[in-house]
């Protein structure tokens, strides 16, 4: 099993994260993963508000459509793939994708 995930998956993970409908062991991998990287924390704290505003419009009994829900979704995705990792030195044409 990998115990280091990619800041995509990390995304990925994150729906699920908030939602608490998350395996233990992804979990942590995801718990790891925030550990080190900041624009994924910040991230998190993005889409904890979303889905904490989304609950609020829930109580007064709006809902949101699934259609927006994704594009919200995809909208968070895109923006962070857009944001450059600041950790260690910079490796612009070297993807790490074996270690
Ligand atoms: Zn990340």
């Amino acid at each position: 099993m990998r115990s280091t995930i990619t800041c995509k998956e990390c995304v990925d993970l994150l729906m699920d994260y908030v939602d608490h409908t998350l395996e233990p062991g992804a979990e942590r991998s995801l718990d790891e993963h925030l550990a080190s990287c900041p624009p994924c924390i910040h991230f998190l704290k993005t889409y904890r508000k979303c889905t904490e505003f989304s609950g609020q419009l829930r109580d007064q009994k709006v809902q949101i459509p699934l259609q927006l829900e994704n594009r919200l979704k995809s909208f968070l995705k895109q923006e962070i793939a857009q944001t450059p990792v600041e950790l260690g030195p910079p490796k612009k044409t070297n993807p790490q994708q074996s270690r």
